[in-house]
This record gives C-alpha cells, sequence and structure tokens, in this order.
C-alpha cells in the first residue's frame, strides 16, 4: 500500500506540470515511473497517443475490470497561490484528473499488494478526455484489444456535493454534446448596395432562431436537450461594406445518442433550407464531439455495493448532468458506469480558475476502486 502522503505529493507534483489534452507525454510518463516499480503484470504506452494502461492479473481466469482516470489539464489559468499551483501559464488541472490519477496510482499500490484472485484488472490513463477525441482513439488503437473489458468504471469528483459522497444513475449520467460550426458565404458590396452582394446577417439571425427552437420540436420532446449559441462573426467594424461573410458556432446537448443525431440532422437542415433562401453558400462542420455517457444498470449496482462497504453516502439524482464526459465511449464496448464524488457543497466548479483538487478525496476514491475490483474479481491474500 502507497503511503497517503506519497498519493497526495504525487497528485501535486501532477497539477504543477499540467498539459493540456494529446499533449500529455510528461505526465504519462509520470504515472508510468510511479507505477512501474509496483510489478505490474503488464505496461502498455503510448495508447491512442500519450494514453497508458497497467494490467494486474489474477492467478485464474475471469472477467476483466478497468478502471479510467484521464491525463489532461484544461486551458485554464489558475489563481490558487497554494505551493502545488500550476507553473504553466494558461494551463491548469481545473477539472481535478490530477486526483483522479492520485486514485488510480493508490489502486495500483493495493493491488500490487494483494492482486485479482480471478480475471485481471486494467488501470487506464486516457489522453485527451477534455476534447472527447481520446476514448474514441484509445479504442481504435489495436493495442488496446486484447484489454478491452467485460467491466468499466470511472469516477468524475463533483463540486457541489458532500465531500466523499457517491453521486450515481443508471442509464443516461453526462449528456451527449457536439459542437456546431455554420459558415456563410454570400458576397461583399458597398454598404449603399447591400443589393449588390449577398449579406449573411439575417441568414444568421434566422438560424439563431432556428436552432433555439429545436430543443422544443415534438421528437425533441423525448427527453432533455438543449441548444446554446456560442460564437457569431460577421463581417468587419467597418460602416462601409456589407459583408459577405459570417459564421455561427452553437453547443448541441441531449441526454442520448439517439435525440442527440435527431438534434444534429434538424440543425443541419435547418441552415441548409436558410442558405438556399438567402442564396448564400454555407458550410457546416463539427467538433469536440461527446457520446453520452449511459450507465449499466448493473454496472451501478456494484458501485452502489463498494460506496456502501466504505460507509459513504449514496445519493440518486433523477436527471443527467448536463455536461459531458468521454467515457460514455467505453460504454460502447462493455458493460460501463461512471459515478460522481462529491467534491465539497460550496467547493469551487470544474474549470475555474480558483478550483483545486480536494486531497481527503484520493483515499475515498481509491477505496471505491478497490472495492470494485475485488466485488468483481475478488483478490488474493
Ligand atoms: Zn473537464
Ligand atoms: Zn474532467
Amino acid at each position: 500500500m502507497i503511503p497517503t502522503q506519497d498519493l497526495v505529493a504525487l497528485r501535486h507534483r501532477l497539477h504543477s506540470r499540467p498539459e493540456l489534452s494529446g499533449r500529455e507525454a510528461e505526465t504519462a510518463r509520470r504515472m508510468a515511473a510511479f507505477i512501474e516499480p509496483l510489478g505490474p503484470d503488464l505496461m502498455v504506452s503510448g495508447l491512442g497517443g500519450h494514453g497508458l494502461a497497467a494490467v494486474f492479473d489474477g492467478p485464474a481466469p475471469g472477467p476483466t475490470v478497468m478502471l479510467r482516470a484521464e491525463l489532461d489539464a484544461v486551458p485554464v489559468a489558475e489563481s490558487g497561490a497554494h505551493d502545488h499551483r500550476s507553473r504553466v501559464p494558461g494551463v491548469g488541472h481545473q477539472c481535478g484528473h490530477d486526483g483522479h490519477m492520485a486514485i488510480l496510482a493508490g489502486l495500483a499500490g493495493r493491488l500490487a499488494r494483494r492482486r485479482p484472485a480471478r480475471g485481471r484488472a486494467v488501470l487506464l490513463f486516457q489522453p485527451s478526455e477534455e476534447t472527447g477525441a481520446g476514448a474514441a482513439a484509445v479504442l481504435e488503437d489495436p493495442r488496446f484489444a486484447p484489454l478491452v473489458p467485460d467491466w468499466a468504471f470511472a469516477l468524475h469528483n463533483l463540486p457541489g456535493h458532500a465531500p466523499g459522497s457517491v453521486i450515481l444513475r443508471p442509464g443516461p449520467f453526462f449528456c451527449a454534446s457536439r459542437g456546431l460550426r455554420i459558415r456563410f458565404t454570400g458576397r461583399d458590396s458597398h454598404a449603399a448596395h447591400p443589393e449588390q452582394g449577398r449579406n449573411p446577417a439575417a441568414a444568421l439571425a434566422r438560424t439563431v432562431q432556428a436552432l433555439l427552437q429545436l430543443p422544443e420540436s415534438a421528437p425533441m420532446r423525448a427527453g432533455f436537450s438543449l441548444v446554446t449559441i456560442v460564437h457569431m462573426a460577421l463581417g468587419k467594424q467597418a460602416f462601409g461594406v456589407s459583408p459577405g461573410r459570417g459564421q455561427l458556432w452553437a453547443t448541441l446537448r441531449a441526454e442520448t445518442d439517439d435525440l442527440m443525431d435527431g438534434l444534429a440532422d434538424a440543425a443541419v437542415q435547418a441552415a441548409a433550407a436558410i442558405a438556399v433562401q438567402e442564396r448564400l453558400t454555407h458550410h457546416v462542420d463539427w467538433d469536440d464531439v461527446f457520446a453520452a455517457t449511459v450507465n449499466d444498470a448493473e454496472a451501478c449496482q456494484w458501485i452502489r455495493r463498494a460506496a456502501r462497504q466504505l460507509g459513504a453516502e449514496t445519493v440518486s439524482i433523477d436527471r443527467p448532468f448536463r455536461v459531458s464526459e468521454d467515457f460514455g465511449r467505453f460504454a460502447q464496448a462493455s458493460r460501463a458506469a461512471i459515478f460522481g464524488l462529491g467534491a465539497g457543497v460550496d467547493h469551487p466548479a470544474l474549470h475555474s480558475a480558483g478550483y483545486d483538487f480536494p486531497d481527503p478525496l484520493i483515499e475515498s476514491g481509491t477505496g471505491l476502486f478497490t472495492n470494485l475490483v475485488t466485488a468483481i474479481c475478488g483478490r488474493t491474500g
């Protein structure tokens, strides 16, 4: 077992050197260096980018259970003045992935001492969670194929909930989301003669209205969906020019992938129809695409049991969180569930400048993950 202060020190080292999605080389090296001496049966690095997996085998055949943490930090400047504050300008572990990694390191320490009795535990440090690209990249990496688990679990710390409480929901837990970019192209002209050009202002205004009304449409009323306009641009700050180009960005959210497909199709059709009516060409593309994270009901039972054994309070929520999580991809390959780990009712919000992962959660998270492995695979000794 690794002393708690060593896990806290690891978390603080990770925190002071945060790396953005897709650039987590040093973080992955640091985690490999920490876990290697514990003697895992297999380590695979470079998974789907900088991903790292450590495997602890049991002596008998059985299920594979995967526990996932994330390697990446976010492009948010930290405001805290503590000793372990970020030394990288404009980048911070403001989502608490440093804490999630320390929890997996704690689990590695316990599994090194008492391995699974049957099957195996795969500890995955996943890259690029924040961009929604990392889980898919890991799943597409042929070297991950032999590691695809029967059961996959993850946790995310959640400010706004009592410290150490376990927030759980079978079915949709985090919404699907997609970033939509629509570009309209017409033609510049003198502002005195807009009729000689094609100005996309009206198309932008109409598209905003159309997108905002989509969640109210009949097919979308089957569940939660949301459109947020996040950016618009039209022309330059010049009174003499009627611009010929404009663009609009929106974030689409929905509680299931089916609803998201319907919402995305409707958005694309609306933009296409408006472009035709306004005699503009248009181009649509997508970014930051996250699948919905839909929890397996039996996997949730395992989590409930693990929480009970630890004496942690379980909080059932009746609707999914609006935010998205890349972990949803693993639910397409395995029976999977993610749960929230309360970070404190008044703790600063995720991605905010004042956020810092609460160190006492390292022990709760390690305990919960250990109980999950023990419940599914048993433990030796
Ligand atoms: Zn985040
Ligand atoms: Zn996160």
